[in-house]
């Protein structure tokens, strides 16, 4: 073994700590020569543990920790990656770019605005707001009232986003995927141009066009790309198998332009974001992109018991593409994963309840648990089951925090406050005023927006005079409140902003508009406090609308409480790993989903993210379905189990059936004749 001789924090030396703390692979990725490196290997296999240590290693050899860029999955994982980092290399660690390819592009687009055409203090939208601004470009585009049905503006957007980000035409993508939309095209194609030209005007910026400024920069700017390029010397990112072509090409050309230093790490089986143009060409062609690129495989697993391993091989094997790989654990022998059958989708509820209440009552800490689904609705009846037993948890799928109307309409005063412009945090706040309706509010942002200060110009004669009497009285609220708020310098204090906001006029029209305005102002008061800890708007707004991207939300995370099961998606749980996971509704149609079986490689992608559900698994593994389900008021139909339990070898598993729905405490382990 190559020695390194390092100096951390601690009495001890750094190259001791990484013999004891990595295998001789492990070892040697970390400390890999620059260059090109790929680090390929199945889950639970160190390889978050190897980029950690890398970056720390880069660190202690003197690399400057803000010449260090880290990509992650989510803003989540860059947070952990982070703090561990402090401790092997210490405060140095905070200075790397650590983060998810928005959060980076967010910062990088900022810094270049200039060079970019854009305004610095542009806003982000989330996916609600681009609806928003979808919706009024097919109005742009014609699309309403002509006496056919107009596609929703959801499903223009997943189009235009997915042509974006396979980099391809969006004709060419509506043809293939919604075939039944090729009739309008051409109007689909207005519509696409006319919500570019929309956001343009507003000074927004969806999610994608964070990654196509940033692309933008290198590709086409090569003084600010290079600029940019030079800056990073290392490039890592995690997770590899799920970029998409744009961001691959980003990094590759950072790397390309700057100082040649990229190591990807990632694991081709568990690619599972390929409806959002996620391609795993990037990770299995790497080699063929990078001559010369070193690789490391990994194949000791330290995460699960050699049960939980042997049923995750097999539950993979019947894919054919990508590298084959084969794990052993690394730890002692425990219990086969176990199979259990509930009568119903109310019965197997109560297991998973009761079960859990079991394992604490046991000592086994909450936050050790989680309860993993395909679709965010198979986890609604478990929510029920874990509220009525006091089992506190924390929901990591659905409707988000940021993405709630109140929430919404509160950082929509702010937004206004640090862009002017932006369009849909006027048209949100003003269409909550009694008297004025969409075409009152389109009149007031255009006269708005074309004013040199369209803050101040909300309280002009000439804007007042555009609201109808009805609504003078709470306009000129507004108004006031707005003015209120800008006085108090919101740039520097997003937390007194919101104060204000929240002493104004807002609360009483909560009130009138939404159910349950005394928790929704408990939510509120709680977003003060998370506004407490910035002293940048730009900052909070950024990170806040991008707590609602795809890839999951979790600034809240610090204000989680510790001790509480996670109920999570299968998406958005890679990654992590629980001491006992249940994995539910084991159901044919549900999963795999019945949708997703009709694309090309659909089956493939979608055994890949049941071989990720099973890896996220430390010590037990509970595979449940029920034998009945029913589709809200739908008929009650026998279900299948789904074809991803049977396919694997039934001696790898304990089967249990639920008997009789009263009694609960038991579920008898039956070997398996
Ligand atoms: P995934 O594919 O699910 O992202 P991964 O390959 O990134 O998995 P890690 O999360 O890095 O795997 O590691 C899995 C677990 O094994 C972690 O708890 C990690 O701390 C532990 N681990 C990894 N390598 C070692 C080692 N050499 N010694 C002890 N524990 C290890
Ligand atoms: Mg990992």
């Amino acid at each position: 073994m190559r020695k390194i001789r390092l100096q951390s924090r601690g009495k001890e030396n750094l190259s001791d700590r990484f013999a004891r703390e990595l295998n001789a692979e492990q070892f040697a990725a970390a400390t890999a020569p620059d260059g090109y490196s790929l680090i390929l290997a199945g889950p639970g296999s160190g390889k978050t543990r190897v980029i950690t240590y890398r970056t720390a290693y880069l660190i202690a050899k003197g690399v400057p920790a803000e010449s260090i860029l880290l990509v992650t999955f989510t803003r989540r994982a860059a947070r952990e990656l982070v703090s561990r980092l402090e401790h092997l290399v210490g405060p140095e660690a905070s200075k790397v770019w650590a983060g998810t390819f928005h959060h980076i592009g967010n910062r990088i687009v900022r810094r270049s605005a200039e060079a970019l055409g854009l305004e610095s203090n542009f806003s982000i939208l989330d996916g609600e707001d681009q609806e928003e601004f979808m919706r009024l470009a097919m109005d742009d585009a014609g699309m309403f009232g002509t006496g056919k049905l107009a596609p929703r503006p959801g499903t223009l957007l997943g189009l235009v986003s997915y042509a974006f980000n396979v980099e391809r035409p969006t004709a060419e993508i509506v043809l293939e995927r919604a075939p039944a939309l090729a009739p309008i095209v051409e109007t689909i194609e207005r519509a696409a141009a006319s919500y570019v030209d929309r956001k343009r005007k507003a000074n927004c910026l969806d999610y994608d066009d964070l990654l196509a400024y940033w692309h933008r920069l290198h590709h086409e700017l090569p003084e600010a790309g290079n600029a940019v390029a030079k800056s990073f010397r290392h490039v890592l990112i995690d997770e590899t198998q799920d970029t998409n072509s744009i961001q691959m090409n980003i990094v590759e050309r950072i790397a390309a332009d700057g100082w040649g230093n990229l190591t990807a790490v990632g694991d081709d089986a568990q690619s599972i974001y390929g409806f959002r143009g996620a391609n795993y060409a990037n990770i299995l062609g790497f080699l063929d992109r990078h001559a010369g690129a070193n690789l490391f495989r990994l194949d000791l697993n330290y995460r699960s018991t050699p049960e939980i391993v042997a049923f995750t091989n097999a539950s993979i094997a019947r894919n054919s593409t990508g590298f084959p790989k084969d794990l052993r654990s690394a730890r002692d022998s425990g219990a086969k994963p176990l199979v259990v059958v509930a009568a119903d989708a109310a019965e197997e509820a109560e297991f998973v309840g009761q079960q859990i209440v079991e394992w604490h009552e046991q000592g086994v800490e909450l936050s050790r648990l989680a309860v993993l689904y395909r679709n965010h609705h198979d986890g609604v009846l478990i929510q029920a089951e874990l509220v009525s037993r006091g089992i506190p948890y924390t929901v990591r799928s659905g409707m988000r925090f940021f993405e709630q109307a109140h929430v919404k309409d509160v950082l929509a005063y702010l937004r206004l406050m640090s862009n002017p412009l932006d369009e849909t945090a006027w048209r949100r706040l003003l269409l909550m005023l009694p008297g004025i309706g969409p075409a009152k509010t389109a009149a007031l942002y255009a006269h708005l927006s074309s004013q040199e200060d369209p803050l101040a110009a909300a309280a002009s004669r000439e804007a007042m005079a555009l609201v109808p009497a009805k609504g003078k009285g709470l306009y000129a609220g507004f108004v006031s409140d707005l003015r209120r708020i800008r006085s108090c310098r919101p740039e520097t204090n997003p937390a007194q902003a919101m104060q204000l906001v929240l002493e104004g006029g807002y609360p009483a029209l909560m009130k009138t508009r939404y159910e349950r305005p005394e928790n929704r102002m408990a939510d509120l008061e709680q977003l003060v406090l998370l506004a407490g800890r910035y002293d940048a708007l730009e900052k909070m707004l950024a990170d806040l609308m991008l707590a609602g991207d795809l890839y999951g939300t979790d600034a809240l995370a610090a204000a989680e409480d510790n001790e509480q099961v996670v109920l999570s998606s299968i998406h958005q749980a890679k990654g992590l790993e629980w001491s006992r996971v249940f994995v539910v509704r084991l159901v044919e149609d549900g999963f795999p989903n019945a949708r997703a079986l009709d694309e090309e490689g659909g089956e493939e992608e979608e055994r890949r993210i049941f071989y990720v559900a099973v890896s996220r698994a430390m010590d037990e593994l509970i595979l449940t379905y029920p034998n009945l389900t029913s589709r809200g008021r739908g008929p009650i139909q026998v279900t299948r189990p789904s074809r991803f339990l049977q396919e694997v070898d039934p001696e790898l598993t304990d089967q249990a059936a639920i008997e009789g729905s009263n009694d609960l405490a038991w579920t008898d382990r039956v070997p398996h004749p």
